[in-house]
């Protein structure tokens, strides 16, 4: 099968690119910037054996979208799963928050997901076959205090998987997604020691995620073994929403 997983240079993206090809999966790894990352997880790809290639696109661009779509077409002939991971996210409270820090968010995180969907789906349309995982936050569902940007930003991840799995579950494609919990990632480099042992306490299982904990899950969502799952949103929390 070929996978193609956004922001796949870092963190639960990288890991799940890996868990992929790890399983015999060619991969597609989407980056924005960080080209190092990205040829350095096709780098650990290839040498465990894997096939991986790197495509650089801005998930918000639509044109980007297109094109990766067809270079990955064009190298690995189809595209059987989309796992639609790439985001980012954004503090503050709602009278601080910028025009300009509203686009960057819902532009990568909702508008992202949209535009690689409306570009891989007819090819999944066309075959009758098809996964689709989208990455959203415990943060949409519960909501987040300081977060209300990135909280209603993953809330439309929920409802674009909902809405899409009713659409096009005739045509034997599958959308599902996945509402992890705190990740050792990148994306929370910003948290101090003392931030991280006070979510640990709180989570009943006592810990923080790592990358491979959402991967495993993703990889699930996209196997046989989860042929009767769709329109479903999976928490990868360790209890944190309950
Ligand atoms: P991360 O370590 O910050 O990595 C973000 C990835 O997204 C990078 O590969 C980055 O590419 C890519 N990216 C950002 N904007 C992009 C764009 N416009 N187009 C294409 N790629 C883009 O993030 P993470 O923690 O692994 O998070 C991955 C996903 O899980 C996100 O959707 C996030 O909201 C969600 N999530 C994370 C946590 C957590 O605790 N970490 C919890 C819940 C949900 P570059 O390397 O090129 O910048």
């Amino acid at each position: 099968m070929v996978v193609l997983i956004t922001g796949a240079s870092r963190g639960i993206g990288a890991a799940t690119a890996k868990f992929f090809a790890g399983h015999g999966h060619c991969v597609a790894v989407n980056y924005k910037e960080n080209e190092e990352a990205a040829l350095s997880v096709v780098d650990a790809i290839r040498d465990a054996g894997g096939i991986a290639n790197a495509y650089r696109a801005d998930v918000s661009d639509p044109a980007a979208v297109t094109k990766m779509t067809e270079s990955v077409v064009s190298d690995f002939g189809t595209i059987d799963i989309l796992v639609n991971n790439a985001g980012v996210s954004a503090d503050g409270l709602i009278q601080e928050t910028e025009d300009a820090d509203y686009a960057y968010v819902m532009d990568t995180n909702v508008k992202g997901a949209f535009n690689t969907c409306r570009a891989v789906l007819p090819l999944m349309i066309g075959k009758k076959h098809g996964k689709v995982v989208n990455v959203a936050s415990m943060w949409g569902e519960v909501g987040a205090s300081n977060e209300v940007l990135y909280s209603m930003s993953k809330a439309a991840i929920i409802g674009l998987t909902k809405a899409l799995a009713k659409e096009v579950g005739p045509s034997g494609i599958r959308v599902n997604c996945v509402s992890p919990g705190v990740i050792n990632t990148d994306m929370n480099a910003s948290y101090s020691e003392e931030d991280i042992d006070a979510l640990k306490a709180e989570a009943p299982l006592g810990t923080i995620g790592s990358p491979e904990d959402v991967a495993s899950t993703i990889y699930f969502l996209c196997s046989d073994e989860a042929d009767f799952i769709t329109g479903q949103n999976i928490g990868v929390n360790g209890g944190l929403v309950i």
